[in-house]
């Protein structure tokens, strides 16, 4: 059996771990179970990112949250009929936790009963056995994979599988999350779940969907890395028009919607973890006008803050790539700075859709060399140091202008660079001393009070001690005859 804790504990990111940390004190504090439950153990299962952290608790989840938001959390929405809190866990962490809860249906498609219950009869109540998976964060059972429906079998045959035949009776939202999962995974429906799917559509459950459910739905799309495999399965069984008529009729600009999928990528090759909801929402509905767009996500449930960050959102970015773009940002320096404090959604609608070409090579520049360069910075502490700064505001205003002639194209090799870095300091190289001809061979091969440059990414380490590296390897050698004697 796979060891989950060490998988988890592996796949999770620094602010993702103290986020679970966390729950799982406050939850053993206040004498509730508490599990990792639905798209995180998923996705940790099939070796998708963990975009956020599903928690589900016996017990109510609102005195953590309260908890929580001591320590700098933030509280996005709560529902406290459903016991449900969608989280910003300080660190910039998405998540939520809920009640463990069963849903009561007394007969199929009715309103459910909700019954608060334990962990085993919550996962028996979700949508595909995919879903339906957990993972223990209680002391006794810390590790423990609780998985009722079999889910981990489905994951391995690349199926989605409901989990009862009343399935799409019950949520007929689920008929776009099933399509919703299975593109994104590249699975398809299990068979008796294909049976059940298209009964469904044979008896229009397709037009029962509510607005608020396909508005949850549209919202997860716009959060998905690859929104256009699943926009096109929606069209192809003709259940676009079910999330608003209005999409199915404009026809989709999936151009658009791949174009920033692609710079999704680009950007997490340069080491950034972009949110792209709102930008990507603005493709999806690229076609629409912008009235068209306000009134749909009104329709669809959308609360006036999001609609109106939604919308405003181009105008905010053409506003920071023009000052991108601009006199005062000319200094590379100055653009480096400017752009580190850019949202990392503004920057990715930038590069894929801004035709303010200066802003886009800056940007560019930004990505490709500024970033990686500025993982040198530890080589510029290391050769600082060498040749004998103590550590300071001076020191870091010295690092900072090398920095700065570097995105300039100056100071590439560490000989240059400590030329600069003593001009900057100002502490000049020692002087050589005065040698005979004959002292002059006494010392050949030692390096005296004179800083040795160091190359980028490597740390500095005292010349003599190189010098000295083969001695000590030889030495660590020797008890390995020493034993090999000993055993004949
Ligand atoms: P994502 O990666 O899109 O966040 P997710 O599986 O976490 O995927 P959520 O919408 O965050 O999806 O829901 C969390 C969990 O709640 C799901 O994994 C599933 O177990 C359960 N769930 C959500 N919606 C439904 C539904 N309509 N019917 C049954 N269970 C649901
Ligand atoms: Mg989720």
């Amino acid at each position: 059996m796979p060891d989950y804790m060490f998988l988890l504990e592996s796949r999770l990111l620094p602010e993702q771990r103290a986020a679970l940390l966390r729950v799982q004190e406050l939850s053993a504090a206040m004498g509730f179970n508490v599990y990792l439950t639905g798209g995180t153990v998923r996705d940790l299962i099939t070796g998708a990112s963990l975009r956020d952290l599903d928690f589900t608790v016996e017990g109510n989840p609102s005195k953590i949250a309260r908890e929580l938001e001591k320590g700098g959390a933030k509280v996005l929405a709560e529902d406290e009929k459903l016991r449900h809190v969608e989280i910003l866990f300080s660190g910039d962490c998405e998540g939520s936790i809920a009640a463990a809860r069963d849903d009561h249906y007394v007969r199929p498609g009715t309103r459910p009963e909700i019954r608060w219950s334990t962990i085993m009869e919550d996962l028996r109540r979700r949508d595909f056995s995919l879903n339906a998976i957990a993972i223990s964060l209680n002391p006794a059972s810390r590790g423990l994979l609780l998985d009722p429906t079999n889910g981990l079998s489905d994951v391995e045959r690349a199926e989605v599988r409901a989990l009862i035949i009343h399935s799409f009776t019950n949520q007929p939202v689920r008929l776009l999350r099933v399509l919703r999962f299975a593109a994104r995974m590249g699975f398809k429906l299990e068979q008796r779940t294909q049976e059940w799917f298209d009964l469904a559509i044979e008896r229009d459950l397709h037009h029962t969907i509510t607005p608020e459910d396909a508005g949850t739905e549209l919202r997860s799309l716009a959060r998905e890395e690859n929104p256009a495999a699943i926009l096109k399965s929606w069209e192809e069984h003709d259940l676009l028009e079910m999330v608003h008529p209005m999409l199915a009729k404009k026809h989709l600009d999936l151009d658009s919607v791949n174009r920033l999928s692609k710079v999704r990528d680009d950007l997490f090759m340069a080491g950034l973890r972009p949110r792209l909801a709102t930008p990507m929402m603005l493709a999806i509905l690229g076609r629409l006008k912008d009235r068209e767009q306000g009134s749909l996500l009104h329709k669809l449930g959308f609360r006036v803050a999001e609609v109106d960050q939604i919308l405003s959102f181009e105008e905010e970015a053409h506003a920071a790539g023009k000052e991108l773009a601009g006199k005062k940002l000319a200094a590379p320096i100055d653009a480096y700075r400017f752009l580190e404090k850019m949202r990392t959604d503004i920057l990715a609608h930038l590069l894929a859709f801004s035709s303010n070409s200066t802003a886009v090579s800056k940007i560019r520049a930004y990505l490709n060399k500024w970033r990686p360069l500025r993982q040198g910075i530890p080589a510029i502490v290391n050769e600082l140091t060498a040749i004998g700064m103590p550590p300071g505001p001076k020191f870091d205003a010295v690092v900072d202008q090398v920095f700065a002639m570097q995105m300039t194209g100056r100071g590439k090799t560490p000989e240059e660079r400590v030329k600069i870095l003593r001009k900057l300091s100002g502490i000049k190289e020692p002087p050589k001393p005065k040698e005979t001809k004959g002292k002059e061979k006494k010392h050949a091969g030692k390096i005296v009070g004179k800083a040795a440059p160091i190359p980028v990414g490597k740390a500095a380490a005292p010349p003599a001690k190189i010098a000295t590296a083969p001695a000590k390897a030889h030495k660590a050698a020797a008890p390995a005859k020493v034993q090999k004697k000993k055993r004949k």
